[in-house]
């Protein structure tokens, strides 16, 4: 059963090799790839092998849990689950924002939050063994700390059961309420993660609800107010939905200027056909470039390439900059 859904999933997301003897296009094969709507070929790759994948799906059905992975139609669910490493999607799989690039559903009412949720969650990452621990939110603009609160409990859960682990927060903007981010501060995951997504110019056609001054003030203030100056302030941002390269440059300046740490730069997919198309599909070189330039600017940990998704390899990431700080 899970076989059969590991092929459909790759089908859907266009992650199959591509046909023995098809001829890549030529010359500016991102420009044709576009036109055409075939994916280029630095977006094509093998399916990962072993039974792990099948494990991961096992636990997190177990426990009742949602994924970002799943609901976001990750194009890298097929590579972590195979390293049996997921990201939580908690507060239930249903948002109050209907961002024009985010597959998940979206709903004004969602449903009551699951005070067994921390619990499953916890026990869960402990299941799959998972050091380090992500966990990301819907929005809930139905709730007056924007469910500041649930997701603590579900850090707490986790340092529980797990002591040893770290725990990575992606959240919401908390429509900018900084007594939630407070609540979020105070429970010092290792690291901070808040996305903003896009460059300035199409904050309003890709966000819904959030703004790119938002963004930045909660990624300030976090960067200002944290208890422990180990914690990592992260932000990230998807490119190919319209950007020039120059907004790029001005975002990972405003993302350096609020105190990020790290950054994370990937290609934007499109995840169904009610979603923004993909104007662009930026090569490697020009992700390298992008690395560069927010090295240049100061941001400590660059991870930037065409599948990089905010919780891509998030263990490395925070490995790494542990060992940089012991350098
Ligand atoms: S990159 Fe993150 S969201 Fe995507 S599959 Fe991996 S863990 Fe899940």
């Amino acid at each position: 059963m899970l076989q059969d859904n590991q092929k459909k999933m790759a089908t859907r997301l266009n992650v199959l090799p591509r046909n023995p003897g098809e001829e890549l296009p030529r010359g500016k094969e991102e420009e044709k790839a576009v036109s055409l709507g075939r994916f280029p070929s630095w977006l094509h790759r093998k399916l990962p092998r072993g039974s792990a994948l099948a494990e991961t799906g096992y636990v997190i059905q177990n426990q009742r849990l949602h994924t970002v992975c799943e609901e976001a139609r990750c194009p890298n669910l097929l590579e972590c689950w195979s390293k049996k490493t997921a990201t939580f999607l908690v507060m239930g799989k249903e948002c109050t924002r209907n961002c024009g690039f985010c597959d998940i559903d979206f709903s004004k009412a969602p449903k009551e939050l699951d005070e067994e949720e921390p619990k499953r969650v916890a026990e869960a990452a402990r299941a799959l063994g998972l050091t380090h621990v992500v966990i990301t939110m819907v929005a809930r603009d139905d709730l007056s700390d924007g469910g500041a609160s649930h997701l603590v409990k579900v850090v707490e859960a986790i340092r529980k059961e797990s002591p040893e682990s770290t725990v990575e927060v992606l959240t919401s903007d908390f429509f900018g309420n900084l007594d939630a981010l407070n609540i979020i501060l105070k429970a010092n995951p290792e690291i901070f993660n808040h996305n903003i997504e896009t460059v300035r110019a199409l904050t309003p056609r890709v966000r819904h609800t959030a703004t790119y001054d938002r963004t930045l003030k909660i990624l300030r203030y976090a960067a200002s107010n944290r208890n422990n100056p180990k914690m990592l302030i992260k932000s990230g941002l998807m490119v190919g939905l319209g950007e020039e390269k120059e907004q790029v440059y001005e975002t990972l300046q405003d993302l350096a200027t609020a105190g990020c740490d790290v950054v994370t730069m990937g290609q934007y997919l499109q995840p169904n056909r009610r979603k923004l198309l993909v104007k662009a599909f930026v090569s490697p070189e020009e992700f390298k470039d992008y690395e560069n330039y927010g090295h240049s600017l100061g941001i400590k940990h660059m991870y930037c390439g065409p599948f990089v998704r905010s919780s891509y390899n998030a263990k490395d990431v925070l490995q790494k900059s542990i060992l940089s700080e012991k350098a």
